[in-house]
């Protein structure tokens, strides 16, 4: 029997991914396959599901093989009781490749100190402000997995001195690598630049609080495309008010879209982007999702698997 795949994400997805995942199903050999955005619950073999999608009891999938999450984060689905069969995430070359690049350029905007010059079109001829070479910056990536790996190997290509934390040890060229307690307290001591790319999970939540943005030097720059509970937003504020923060450039908020009202907005020292630090694209994330499927359909292992015991 051809799988039946339900896509369940919220429709202005369904527009993108429709095309490219139909091309990927026919390329794979499972151009038979029924993919909808609607079926009963107890014909459907794979579910691609987002964040905010019509699915939040997964009781009634009686059948379905697996969950193909379309993002890589899955911390507002990896904790749902009901959701029993194995979930993946995305991993995807568009995904990590975006996120290289968004985290080299805001760590080259912070070590080169763009902002004196781009804010400066005043008339005056501010030369003088010569910045480091990177060899002599040292910048710190907090996960090293898909994403971080990829951002520290780039950032110590540029010769910065780049280290990295991880829950388990890691082997990176170029980059000094460092995990558990005694790594993290490392790694703050150094970090100039702190680039975090952890995922949110009960042990990563408030990592940067009162008393690790202390322990950083002071003026360093944080810099988070990963999630916003990683950081104790009250504690980022005084730390900044207070200069032991120089900068906070943050792509990812505790509530998204940002309240209007929220003080990062009028900070002078906090840059907002609209968590954009790196989109799936359509276009090579239907490729992972039918490769799943086409392992599923083969009784080969699933790729990307979620353990549920560690939260990511
Ligand atoms: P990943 O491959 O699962 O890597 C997670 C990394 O965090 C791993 O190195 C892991 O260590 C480490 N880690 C997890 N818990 C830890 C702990 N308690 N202590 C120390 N290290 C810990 O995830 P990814 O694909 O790189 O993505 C990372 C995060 O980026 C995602 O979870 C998502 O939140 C975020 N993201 C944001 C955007 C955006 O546009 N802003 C886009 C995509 C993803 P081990 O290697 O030892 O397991």
């Amino acid at each position: 029997m051809p799988p039946v795949i339900l896509f369940a994400a919220r429709p202005e997805r369904w527009t993108q991914y429709e095309a490219p995942l139909r091309a990927a199903l026919t390329r794979a050999g499972l151009g038979d396959a029924t993919l909808t955005t609607e079926a009963p619950p107890q014909t459907v073999d794979y579910i691609v599901y987002a964040p905010n999608g019509p699915i939040s009891d997964f009781t009634p999938f009686t059948r379905a093989k697996a969950v193909l999450n379309l993002w890589a984060g899955v911390e507002d689905v990896v904790g749902n009781q009901t959701l029993t069969m194995p979930l993946a995430r995305m991993v995807d070359f568009g995904l990590t490749e975006g996120m290289m690049e968004w985290v080299v350029g805001h760590t080259l905007r912070h070590h080169l100190g763009m902002d004196a010059h781009i804010h400066g079109q005043d008339g005056q001829w501010r030369a003088g402000i010569v910045p480091p070479l990177a060899r002599d910056r040292t910048v710190a990536v907090l996960g090293l997995g898909e994403l971080g790996r990829a951002c520290a190997t780039a950032l110590a290509a540029l010769n910065f001195r780049t280290h990295g934390w991880a829950r388990s040890a890691k082997e990176i060229g170029g980059v000094t690598t460092h995990h558990g307690a005694d790594g993290m307290n490392d790694i703050l001591k150094l970090a100039e630049i702190i680039i975090l790319l952890l995922p949110d999970t009960p042990a990563t939540r408030n990592i940067l609080n009162a008393e690790t943005l202390a322990r950083l030097p002071r003026g360093a720059v944080i810099i988070n495309p990963g999630r916003g509970p990683l950081i104790d937003d009250d504690a980022l504020l005084a730390a900044l008010d207070s200069g032991q923060i120089g900068h906070a450039t943050l792509d990812v908020f505790r509530i998204e879209p940002l309240p209007a009202d929220h003080p990062f907005w009028a900070h002078p020292n906090v840059t907002v982007t609209p968590h954009i630090a790196s989109e799936t694209r359509a276009a090579s994330a239907a490729e992972v999702i039918v490769e799943n499927i086409r392992r599923g359909e083969g009784g080969e292992p699933f790729l990307h698997l979620v353990d549920r015991s560690l939260g990511y």
